[in-house]
């Protein structure tokens, strides 16, 4: 349930709405604000969902009725929802939109919703269209919900007219566990629930050939940096490195997945399964200077996209860690 999903990752969001919920006093807009990978949008559909199910739980959408999977598809008469993701929002949706809810709405529960999903890539003329539609909302049963990245690029007087629902970035953990729920090996999931906060990129990540390279790199440089480095680098130079257009991505996943395994070694955190964990424990005993590694590889990493030479760059780095140890 989205809901379960909401109290435990966003309890503020949902104080909120159930407030609202509750004493059944809402804002004309409500502005859905928060980093990218927060669920706004879901979240704003069940918002919506909430208002007019018929099955409802504690005031909440039961999540499975028609009318709630409807609106979940975006398949609701009343409901419109213009997506600025990938093209701006232009302002003949915004008047199209007005035209549409001017009328009689169609579905029986009389709410009509719009979503405007980052609103923050409409063009000027559409937000002010939209404005003059945010103080004459055309009767009170229309409900407007906005959403944006960042609060920042949005007009102060349209902010002044929605209530601000702030959505905190998530943690890493979240995105683990969903990640796990969703079937992602253990190890995929830690490294790229910390790597990459979104959960469809870390799919999309976990199945790139950069990545898979970049991890069978790790764990032979874990297992070696401090025996036999050198051997580590033949490696790396004849079996990694020779395209030219992956080369810089696998290293620079090299890097970050090196640089999670190294901060792990300092907090102590092992409770990974697996060589990773068994690694993290094994250089932890050792008393390296590890900050110092760290510096490397995060000197390394800031070197990358301006360096000419990628395999100079990877020998520097290595000669550094020699001189380390
Ligand atoms: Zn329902």
């Amino acid at each position: 349930m989205l809901r379960d999903k909401i109290i435990k990752t966003q309890p503020i969001v949902y104080k909120t709405l159930n407030n609202a919920i509750q004493s059944k006093k809402f804002a004309h807009a409500y502005l859905f604000t928060g980093p990218k990978g927060t669920p706004k949008k879901e979240a704003a559909l069940w918002f919506a969902q909430s208002l007019v199910c018929e099955h409802k739980v504690d005031g909440f959408a039961c999540e499975e009725c028609d009318t709630c999977r409807r609106i979940h598809e975006e398949n609701y008469a009343d409901l419109i929802v213009l997506d600025g993701t990938k093209s701006s929002i232009k302002k003949e949706s915004i008047l199209q939109l007005q035209e549409q809810f001017s009328k009689t709405a169609l579905e029986k529960s009389g709410k009509k919703f719009y979503i405007l999903d980052t609103a923050e890539n409409a063009t000027t003329e559409a937000l002010n269209s939209l404005l003059k539609f945010l103080e004459e909302p055309n009767g009170q049963d229309t409900q407007a919900i906005l959403i944006v990245d960042s609060i920042d690029r949005l007009l102060p007087t349209i902010i002044s007219r929605c209530q601000i629902i702030p959505f905190k970035p998530l943690k890493s953990e979240n995105y683990y566990d969903e990640a796990i729920q969703d079937g992602m090996d253990i190890l995929d999931s830690y490294i790229l629930s910390n790597l990459v906060k979104d959960i469809d990129l870390m799919k999309q990540t976990q199945e790139t050939e950069e990545y898979q390279t970049a991890l069978v790199a790790v764990e032979r440089f874990v297992t070696q940096f401090d025996r036999d480095i050198d051997r580590f680098l033949v490696w790396f130079e004849t079996e990694i490195l020779g395209n030219k257009d992956k080369d810089k991505e696998i290293y620079k996943m090299f890097l970050d997945i090196c640089l999670l395994f190294f901060r792990d070694v300092v907090s102590l955190k092992s409770e990974q399964s697996g060589w990773f964990g068994k690694e993290v424990k094994r250089v932890a005993e050792k008393k390296y200077a590890i900050d110092r590694i760290l510096l490397i590889l995060l000197e390394s990493k800031d070197k990358c996209n301006r360096a000419y030479n990628l395999q100079l760059l990877i020998e520097q780095m290595i000669y550094q860690i020699k001189e380390v140890l």
